[in-house]
């Protein structure tokens, strides 16, 4: 029997046992492990919105005018030496962080999980992390700043250093051939999920990406403010993705959501801010630009604790307020009328026109 299928505004016409085999054999881990990309019929909807989503909000980061900036960071009256340091840390911080996350994602889980409409959106994903290590290449050479100094930071800088390593731990064994039918193999993964969704971008993101557009709303950088932006726009639907992931995975494989695994994880996001806390102090070690370390480090109490209840956990503090509600309106791009002009809304039109040539799929 053939039947009608809906999905993002397109019909299909599917043969309705054929499909129904197909989406039975469709899980997040060992389902049907194929190498052709039939993503019909869609088990995880959200994933292929998501998907949607998040080409809807491409950038470029040449879009961004640099101008600005850059006669800032070369004046010695406008731009304290404090400032300079947030702007070197974030670049070079953010410089590793996002191929770190991007190599992640091709390595181990899009490697890893079996469903195409994950492995579709999880290739969005990558792309983005590229989208974002070339932004940062923009802001490189139009400051003119060394990018060996850059790549220093990764080692000398200890807090980044040990960031990195925190991180990278939980993927370096994680590759592909290994065996997910165990319980411990299927929570090595679920906690990989975990750390780079809920404590990497989720948390370790937060402490530079509010430093930074502190300083685009005093007018300071904003070619890099907004890029900050748009990047944290698109952490956002990261966030979410691996959240979903997480939440999927753990749904289909309940083994997994041991009480002691679940200590384990809220440990692990308890390591994470701290050593978000120590970098924060790093990148602001007196109190300048009116900005505070403290209130920093509060803000990423509260941030975790987002997380934590995101996946079901249970948070490290209780009754956190948000010590940055100014930081919330920023984040929000789509708040801005504005915002859209220009080169982004071209792509999204052009994106709704052009639906059926979609190379990656
Ligand atoms: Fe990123
Ligand atoms: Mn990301």
């Amino acid at each position: 029997m053939e039947k009608i299928y809906d999905i993002g505004g397109k019909k299909f016409v599917l043969d309705e046992a054929k499909a129904v085999q197909a989406y039975q054999d469709k899980q997040v881990i060992n389902g049907r492990d194929t190498m052709t990309f039939n993503l019909l019929p869609l088990k995880y909807q959200w994933a292929y919105d998501l998907y949607r989503k998040m080409k809807s909000n491409h950038w470029e980061p040449e879009d961004v005018p640099m101008q600005k900036d850059l006669e800032q960071w070369k004046s010695d009256t406008e731009l304290s030496d404090a400032e300079r340091w947030i702007i070197m840390m974030g670049i070079g911080y953010f410089s590793a962080a996002e191929g770190i996350v991007g190599d992640n994602i091709q390595h181990v889980v899009r490697e890893l999980v079996t469903a195409p409409e994950l492995k579709l959106v999880l290739g969005r994903h990558a792309h983005e992390e590229n989208i974002h290590a070339d932004s940062l290449l923009y802001m490189i050479s139009s400051l003119g700043i060394n990018p060996h100094e850059c790549e220093a930071m990764f080692e000398q800088v200890d807090t980044i250093r040990r960031k990195n390593e925190f991180v990278t731990e939980v993927s370096k064994n994680l590759r592909r051939d290994l065996d997910l039918t165990q319980t411990s193999n299927k929570q090595e993964l679920a906690k990989n999920i975990f750390v780079f969704g809920q404590c990497m971008e989720g948390t370790q993101f937060y402490g530079l990406f509010g430093m930074i557009l502190s300083l685009a709303r005093q007018n300071k950088f904003p070619g890099i403010g907004q890029m900050f932006r748009y990047t944290l726009r698109d952490e956002s639907n990261h966030i979410e993705l691996f959240r979903n992931l997480f939440r999927v995975l753990i749904d289909e494989n309940p083994d997994i959501w041991t009480e002691q695994f679940k200590s384990q994880l809220v440990e692990l996001m308890k390591e994470a801010v701290e050593l978000e806390k120590d970098f924060i102090r790093d990148c602001l070690p007196v109190n300048s630009v009116g900005l505070s370390a403290d209130e920093f480090c509060s803000y990423i109490d509260y941030i975790a604790d987002r997380r934590l209840i995101g996946v079901g956990l249970e948070v490290l503090h209780s009754g956190l307020e948000n010590p940055f509600p100014w930081l919330a309106e920023m984040m929000d791009v789509k708040k801005e009328q504005n915002f859209f002009e220009g080169r982004v809304t071209e792509y999204q039109k052009s994106s709704a026109l052009a639906e059926v040539s979609d190379d990656e799929l």
